[in-house]
């Protein structure tokens, strides 16, 4: 409960709790670094997850609908130049909250990361947000130019902009094992996050089509039908992507147990599983990250019940 309050802080310090478009999920957020990192070693591990999480809510929530084209737009840029006289720049104030908040926690969980890494992480993990603010960019605007992508094309995109990387990526780097820049670099690192990313942005999307649909957005579902001319109904539709997310499950179980001519350490790919068991938890029946109820029962059964790999 310390951490909770710890959190709370740390929000209302960056003034997030001022932006009036973002959902405050700080509990969730917390709940779900929480389940997955129980152990005290895991506490900074538990930070990093716990506070890009929300985040990645904020700036979510800002591409989707909070932020116009401009400030969409003028918060890359500030990342891409990432120095310290973002404040002299003339950009809003929710632009403001927003990268204010960005570069204070990266840099701290830089300085930190880079310690323990002994070499320089910041660089990295402005990166990955990057990516993902580009991700969301493109999403932005296909709604704004009223493009339909291709199916392949949302997907190729779709699973970074689910937003998984700034949240699995810079707690690996707490989690004890040295993570050299060839690891970070290497095939199997890059599929460990994209097949867990397209789990969960296949749930999403299956879950969240109705609520998307009525906002406009196109989303995995829709464009499927589309693809089809038609002539696929949405339940087929949604039972061919439990296939394709039943698919990425078992190759994502089968990459965090493989011994021979893996590069990442299995303590940093059991992160990646976690994740993936709880984005099933939270999926189950709506979509728990927006309907609260079904979320509190979700989260404890993840935090008692330990890895069973039999479940699959
Ligand atoms: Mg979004």
């Amino acid at each position: 409960m310390m951490a909770l309050f710890h959190l709370d802080s740390w929000v209302k310090e960056n003034k997030l709790d001022q932006l009036e478009f973002a959902r405050q999920k700080q509990a969730y957020c917390y709940f779900s670094a929480a389940a997955t990192l129980f152990s005290p070693e895991m506490s900074e591990a538990r930070m990093s997850w716990a506070k890009n999480s929300i985040l990645t809510t904020v700036v979510d929530d800002f591409f989707d609908f909070g932020g116009s084209r401009e400030e969409l737009e003028s918060l890359i840029s500030l990342v891409e130049k990432w120095d310290g006289t973002w404040k002299e720049e003339s950009c809003s104030e929710q632009v403001k909250i927003i990268f204010s908040a960005l570069f204070n926690t990266i840099n701290e969980h830089g300085i930190r990361a880079s310690a323990l890494q002994q070499r320089s992480i910041t660089h990295h993990l402005v990166e990955i947000w990057l990516t993902l603010m580009k991700s969301m960019m493109k999403e932005a605007e296909w709604t704004l130019n009223k493009e339909v992508p291709s199916l392949d094309e949302y997907m190729l995109n779709g699973y970074v902009s689910f937003a998984l990387g700034p949240i699995i990526l810079p707690a690996l780097y707490f989690v004890g094992p040295q993570l050299p820049e060839y690891v970070v670099n290497h095939p199997e690192y890059q599929n460990l996050l994209k097949l867990v990313s397209t789990c969960g942005r296949l749930l999403n999307d299956i879950q969240g089509f109705q609520r998307e649909g009525k906002e406009g957005k196109l989303n995995s579902v829709s464009l499927r039908i589309l693809r089809s001319h038609g002539s696929a109904s949405e339940e087929e539709v949604k039972k061919e992507m439990q296939r394709a997310i039943d698919g990425s499950r078992t190759e994502l179980l089968r990459l965090v147990l493989q011994q021979d001519g893996s590069v990442v350490p299995r303590p940093c790919k059991d992160l990646f599983w976690k994740m993936c068991r709880i984005l099933h938890v939270f999926y189950m029946k709506t979509d728990g990250f927006t309907s609260p109820k079904e979320m509190l029962g979700a989260v404890n059964s993840v935090i008692h019940e330990p890895l069973k790999v039999s479940h699959i």
